[in-house]
């Protein structure tokens, strides 16, 4: 038995510069202030119950909105690496409390292009998830947005051929459902400017797993449950392989699904911390003497 990891995989700048941010607060803390993180920094339990073990606490966007916590000038609160909704960045800014912002570039840039193209009389088509942190932060900051899910959601909008459109997308997107839906646009709408905002980081992942799928008997995606990149990786590693597997940490492997597999496979959501992989790792090692 061997145990193959993906050429890339684990955290990515984003996500390790967001948990750095929150290391540079423990002294905060133990002086006996309030540092809050909101929502998830990352999108992993284990990461925010560590921090959470450190004294760090949690805040939500409604909490700050309807003032359910009151926040002082020597509060900091550190906004997670996928952002927040521009009320609630006013919200934070507003209460004049330490604005810690950990949104990573990708989205910060995202937030840019959207500004630019509004501000060239551009509509913005957006395709991602609206139930994602992300993408009701990115969207917040425009006005004239029109979201899908996917090119089935968007070919069912009536594109105005007289008007300019500009589209972005999540910066986790599936890259096959990208390039369907840049196909699909370039044949049928030229009014509309495309501009690739997947990151580096999870185009990288992405590619990797499908390298990792078709030489493994096995693979196993690790990473939170409310992780979009995790997800999209299990996605893509089904395709290619039915003995796909997603799970959030050691208790959730299942030996008998090892019976008779000589490769496995191993790769891990960018919020997924190498401490984790190594239990996984260390447990089926363990296990089957490997
Ligand atoms: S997955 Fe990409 S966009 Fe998200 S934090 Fe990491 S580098 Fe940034």
């Amino acid at each position: 038995m061997e145990i193959i990891r993906a050429k890339k995989m684990g955290f990515c700048f984003g996500v390790k510069a967001a948990i750095d941010t929150c290391y540079k607060y423990v002294k905060r803390i133990e002086s006996g202030f309030n540092v809050y993180l909101l929502g998830m920094i990352v999108h992993n339990e284990y990461v925010v119950e560590e921090l959470k073990k450190i004294g760090f606490k949690t805040i939500t966007e409604e909490d700050i909105i309807s003032q359910r916590v009151i926040l002082t000038k020597e509060d900091v609160v550190i906004v997670r690496a996928h952002g927040t909704r521009k009320d609630v960045y006013d919200k934070l800014i507003e209460s004049k409390v330490k604005l810690e912002d950990a949104a990573c570039i990708f989205v910060k840039d995202i937030r840019k292009k959207l500004l630019e193209r509004e501000n060239e009389n551009n509509d913005i088509i957006f395709i991602g998830d609206k139930a994602h942190p992300e993408v009701q932060g990115i969207i917040s900051f425009g006005n004239n947005i029109h979201i899908f899910k996917d090119l089935e959601e968007l070919k069912k909008f009536d594109i105005n051929e007289k008007k300019q459109y500009s589209l972005l997308t999540q910066t986790t997107l599936n890259k096959e459902k990208m390039k369907e839906i840049k196909n699909h646009l370039e044949n049928n709408h030229l009014n509309v400017n495309i501009f690739n905002k997947i990151c580096g980081a999870t185009q990288e992942r992405q590619h990797a797993v499908e390298e990792l799928a078709k030489i493994s008997d096995i693979v196993l995606i690790i990473g939170g449950k409310k992780s979009s990149n995790t997800k999209k990786l299990y996605e893509i590693s089904s395709l290619i392989n039915k003995n796909t597997k997603l799970l959030n940490r050691e208790d959730d492997l299942i030996m008998s699904w090892f019976e008779g597999v000589k490769k496995i496979g191993i790769t891990a959501g960018a919020s997924t911390p190498e401490e984790i992989i190594k239990k996984i790792e260390n447990k089926i090692r363990g296990h089957f003497n490997v």
